[in-house]
């Protein structure tokens, strides 16, 4: 997978996540937390799988990020 669009899943899945949480403490609605705790579950196995270095295939660690810290191969995204 393409660490551009592994960067983009995150942060749409986190917004989600986020904002389930801010529309779920309003309306106590008991399906967005299923929802979330779903989003949750993409956000971690992508996070997991999918946030690697291309070059060392070592994990990025944090999602800001430049360069990889392992091997200090630049990273487009
Ligand atoms: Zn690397």
């Amino acid at each position: 997978m393409d660490l551009k669009n592994v960067k983009f899943i995150l942060t749409a899945t986190f917004i989600t996540i986020v904002a389930a949480l801010v529309i779920g403490s309003f309306t106590n609605n008991q399906l967005l937390i299923y929802i979330m705790l779903g989003f949750f579950a993409i956000f971690a196995a992508v996070y997991l799988i999918g946030w690697r270095c291309p070059k060392c295939k070592k994990h990025l660690g944090k999602l800001v990020v430049r360069r990889c810290k392992h091997c200090g191969h630049t990273l487009d995204v």
